[in-house]
């Protein structure tokens, strides 16, 4: 699954603002409460935000124009798929959500 980064002030909700919900989730792997959010009527999942963090992690596929994007940095790489290939550039870095 592919995610991208941002910065609050970077995201703008285009459409279906009214449909997103919220929930705490505090069952991470790091103990950090991350708030996640999704689309109320498809149940898609669209963004992430560590309660305490500054950025927001959204799914690639909720921002438009990412088909045009080559992926900069891997996190949770041990939890890849055995059919996809290591990207040359991976960090070894683990992700703290
Ligand atoms: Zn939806």
């Amino acid at each position: 699954m592919a995610h991208s980064y941002w910065k609050p002030k970077q995201l703008r909700i285009t459409r279906g603002e009214s449909s997103i919900r919220h929930y705490s989730d505090c069952d991470t792997q790091s103990g950090n409460t991350i708030i996640r959010s999704f689309c109320s009527n498809c149940g898609a999942s669209l963004f992430v935000k560590a309660a305490k963090g500054d950025f927001i992690i959204a799914q690639a596929s909720a921002i438009e124009g990412h088909q045009n994007w080559t992926p900069k940095k891997e996190v949770f790489g041990e939890n890849r798929a055995t059919w996809l290939k290591e990207i040359a550039f991976t960090s070894k870095k683990k992700a703290k959500l």
